[in-house]
């Protein structure tokens, strides 16, 4: 399953595991139960260069594979689904940057995120308009010339946002006029602390709950052209192209839960005892094991290999939307099944069995909806035959 790595992705994974055995497992069920982010965490992943690990080295990051990036996004996502979601997050708001920012925007936004000293997050979402992104209406107002701006003012509301209000450093979509549809959408590199922009309600989440998530209010912020990514109406683009890196991650980490899952199955069958005999003994049981197996094999096949399409440069719209709707499905029913076969302990918040349902389940939600993909990998198909 693993022959075709390479030793540095070998170490790489290597590195994540013990890091989510070492330092995610102890206190990941406390955190859940207190909904608390221990920032502390993040700043270690900086340490072990987790954080710069899949961006190329021409900014500063390690230049690791995109399949590399995959082992560790399933280490992560076996361990702490919570803290693997912050890290994608954390650079699902830099791929923008890397991709469409100026060297200038690149000195200045990259380094601290790289090291893991500042957490960035990624705006989005709003009250009413989700899987219809090119809907939002968070405005931004030209400050000056028409022709020639100095800056923009914000004003809206964005929910949702993973990581606010922890982080510093935020990538935001905002649309010049609404009439414009995806046309006149454009992202913005926004710091906390900026005048006008404040957090709103925390989202309290029946999964991943030690990642927090909250509202963003923007009430005239204003943010100089300077901190424009990429051209006035190409943030729709722009949004997109992260978005295919964060699916193949959020994949990633959706295997490492149904791994987590089947493992924890087995072994528990393997200990418990009725009618006379271990779990194991059970035909059906076995028969459930080998079900979950396959879920995980599949899973992991079409991750990789939307990352290995990646690595190649080719386009991954397709790749990704299966990898992560596959990826997130098999989650769900693997540990959906895992909380069956421990029966009353699977349900029990002591376990941490169903933490892996609560926390699976949002993957079916966010980065694209499972039924938003299956309307991208259509037009995928309908494209390649001309329809
Ligand atoms: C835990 C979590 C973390 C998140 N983090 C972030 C973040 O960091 N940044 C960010 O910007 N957003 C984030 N989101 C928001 C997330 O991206 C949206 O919730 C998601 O895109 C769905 O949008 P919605 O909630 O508005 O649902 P809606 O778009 O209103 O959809 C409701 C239902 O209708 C279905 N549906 C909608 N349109 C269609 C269609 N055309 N065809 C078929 N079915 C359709 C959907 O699949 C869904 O089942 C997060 C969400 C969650 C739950």
């Amino acid at each position: 399953m693993s022959g075709d790595l390479t030793s540095e992705e070998r170490l790489l994974q290597a590195t994540a595991r013990e890091f989510a055995i070492r330092e995610l497992a102890p206190g990941a069920i406390e955190r859940d139960e207190s909904e608390r982010y221990d920032r502390s965490l993040f700043t270690k992943m900086g340490e072990l260069g987790l954080t710069a690990a899949p961006l190329p080295e021409s900014v500063g990051g390690a230049g690791f594979s995109y399949l590399g990036w995959t082992l560790v996004m399933e280490e992560l996502g076996a361990v702490d689904m919570a803290m693997a979601v912050s890290l994608s997050v954390h650079l699902l708001s830099q791929y923008p940057v890397v991709a469409w920012g100026t060297p200038e925007q690149q000195a200045r936004w990259l380094p601290a995120m790289l090291s893991g000293e500042a957490l960035g997050a990624f705006a989005l979402t709003e009250p009413h308009a989700g899987s219809d992104a090119a809907a939002i209406r968070t405005r931004a107002e030209r400050l000056g010339p028409a022709d020639a701006p100095e800056g923009y003012r914000l004003s809206g509301t964005k929910i949702w946002i993973s990581n606010a209000p922890e982080a510093e450093r935020y990538l935001v979509f905002a649309t010049l006029d609404p009439a414009l549809g995806s046309k006149g959408i454009t992202a913005f590199l926004v710091e906390k602390g900026t005048p006008g922009f404040r957090f709103g309600a925390h989202e309290r989440k029946m999964g991943i709950r030690a990642c927090p998530a909250a509202e963003l209010v923007f009430d005239g912020a204003e943010v100089p052209v300077a901190n424009r990514l990429g051209g006035e109406g190409e943030g729709y683009r722009i949004a997109l192209s992260a978005l295919g890196e964060g699916r193949i991650s959020i994949a990633a980490a959706c295997v490492g839960i149904a791994r987590a899952g089947l493992d924890a199955a087995a072994r528990y069958l393997t200990e418990r005892h009725a009618f006379g005999a271990p779990l194991v003994e059970q035909q059906g049981l076995r028969f459930m094991l080998a079900e979950m197996a396959r879920e995980v094999a599949a899973a992991r096949a079409v991750t990789r290999e939307a990352a290995r399409a990646k690595d190649r440069g080719e386009p991954i719209a397709e790749a990704s939307s299966i990898a992560k709707w596959t990826a997130s499905d098999a989650a769900m029913r693997v540990a959906t099944d895992a909380v069956q076969l421990f029966g009353g302990s699977g349900y029990s918040r002591e376990t941490g069995i169903e933490r892996l349902m609560r926390d699976a389940k949002g993957a079916q939600i966010y980065e694209g909806t499972n039924q938003i993909h299956r309307l991208i990998v259509a037009d995928e198909v309908l494209r390649s035959i001309g329809g």
